[in-house]
């Protein structure tokens, strides 16, 4: 062996209790420890049932205190916590899930703080019942929030750690001392497989609590789980990017997430209907759709002039002479204006693009009844009936309507668009391309949770809204009237 000399004092020796006396005598002398009970190795206790269960359940005490701690800080800093929760803290008892077999029993504890203590404070709520603990449990793609079950995670662990280790297994019972090409093949192999068994079974999974819940439950979920909804709940809080949310934007995000009722708000909107999150993010009093609309159409327009050339906001239409169209939902008036206009984005330097960008409420009544799918289809196809042609025979252009959900989702049109401008921003930025289209998709994320937060907490009503009082100018004025007079 090269490079690497045992130590006798670190090393151990774990036999059978019938082979104890045996071993000290052979081993005597040479300072390496021998034990029949066990020891610990890579983190991993090796030895009889007793040692592992004790050792198990010391490690398992360690990691209840932990969570105890993380819980603590949740309750001021919980979006951190959750993040922590997620990308560390979990991948502790997932190791050892990998090494060992059928221990799923020891995380028990574990799963009664995440249950009890660790959810309920990072969500804000009491603790989850059956149906919402296994939503919490699924990837946040498919609409959980990541948050797993120990217990239920343990069996497929070692079955598909088994399954990856095996080709190297076998190089070691041959005493085979080259890594082949043909063991890497198959190592790479397993794993693939594994992934895609995951991925089928969290898929498994989602569709069996679909049937557990009510179609109003089963569309939240289905909203949840769309492509740019979850992002800000697996990016990293990273305050500089504007990723980071305090602890009420982050429950007023988890209760926009699944329809939850935000804590602490008035019965009534300032417009005298009830408060409901459904209202708030239609109202119009306070002008925050239009507020959500803008941070989208800026957004846009600034990642768009560092790829292109002539990025308008708000240009207008030239005016129709004459020209006819087709549909009775048409925009001919004079002074019509989109949202964007922008050179080169789709071909050509000089071929123009219009864009005109829409944020509905997928929870609004008139949107309720309708599946997500054909929400963005309609929303797509007014929008198109009311451009396209005129945009197309008028000003020799193309047309391409950004229509998001107030949840995160995009159309499909959205969805082309937003794709092309993370391959241009790669190319310019010499990135990956996934990279930059998962960092483009977060933005868009948070701008638009910023903004639906901003319509449930934006000052409507009279309550904590500041009072106008009368500025320098507005005095100087005040006094000029009264001398007067
Ligand atoms: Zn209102």
């Amino acid at each position: 062996m090269f490079g690497y000399h045992a130590n006798p004092a670190k090393t151990w020796l774990v036999t059978k209790d019938t082979h104890l006396s045996e071993a000290i005598t052979a081993f005597s002398g040479s300072n390496v420890n021998v034990t029949s009970v066990g020891h610990t190795h890579l983190g991993v206790p090796l030895g009889t049932t007793d040692y592992i269960n004790h050792s198990l359940s010391k490690k398992v005490d360690q990691w209840c205190s932990e969570l105890r701690l993380l819980s603590e800080i949740a309750v001021t800093q919980p979006h951190a916590a959750f993040a922590a929760f997620n990308h560390g803290f979990s991948s502790k008892w997932s190791y050892l899930s990998r090494t060992l077999p059928d221990i799923s029993i020891h995380f028990q504890p574990l799963e009664n703080i995440i249950r009890t203590v660790f959810i309920p404070t990072v969500t804000g709520r009491p603790p989850p019942n059956d149906i919402n603990r296994d939503m919490f449990a699924l990837p946040a793609r498919l609409g959980g929030l990541g948050l797993c079950n120990p217990l239920g995670q343990c069996d497929l662990e070692f079955s598909a750690s088994t399954a990856i280790s095996g080709p190297l297994k076998d190089l070691i019972l041959h005493k085979q001392t080259d890594y082949s090409y043909e063991c890497l093949a198959a190592q790479i192999n397993q794993k693939s497989t594994i992934k895609q068994l995951r991925r089928e079974q969290s898929i498994l999974a989602a569709e069996k609590l679909k049937q557990r819940l009510s179609p109003t439950g089963a569309k939240v979920l289905a909203l949840a789980s769309e492509k740019g909804s979850s992002n800000w709940l697996t990016s990293l809080p990273i305050e500089e990017f504007g990723f980071s949310l305090h602890k009420g934007a982050f429950v007023d995000a988890l209760s926009l997430h699944y329809g939850w009722p935000p804590p602490g708000t008035p019965t009534h909107c300032v417009c005298g209907e009830n408060f409901s999150v459904h209202h708030v993010l239609s109202c119009p009093r306070g002008g925050f759709p239009s507020i959500r609309h803008n941070e989208i159409r800026d957004a846009t327009a600034n990642l768009l002039t560092e790829v292109c050339h002539d990025v308008m906001v708000e240009p207008d239409l030239q005016p129709l002479t004459g020209e006819t169209m087709s549909h009775r939902t048409s925009n001919s008036n004079e002074g019509a204006r989109l949202d964007i206009a922008v050179n080169g984005f789709w071909g050509g330097r000089y071929e123009k693009t219009f864009l005109d960008v829409r944020v509905f409420n997928p929870h609004a009544p008139s949107n309720s009844n309708t599946s997500i799918n054909n929400c963005y289809r309609k929303h797509e196809k007014e929008k198109k009936r009311a451009y396209e042609q005129r945009i197309l025979e008028v000003e020799h252009a193309s047309f391409t309507p950004i229509v998001l959900s107030a949840t995160g989702g995009m159309a499909k049109q959205s969805t082309s668009f937003y794709k092309r401008l993370a391959s241009l921003l790669a190319d310019k930025w010499d990135h990956k391309y996934s990279q930059t289209l998962y960092w483009l998709r977060c933005r868009l994320s948070f701008s638009l949770l910023r903004s639906a937060i901003q319509c449930i907490r934006g000052a409507r009503s009279s309550r904590g809204h500041a009072i106008r009082c009368p500025t320098q100018i507005d005095l100087v004025s005040n006094e000029a009237q009264l001398t007067n007079q």
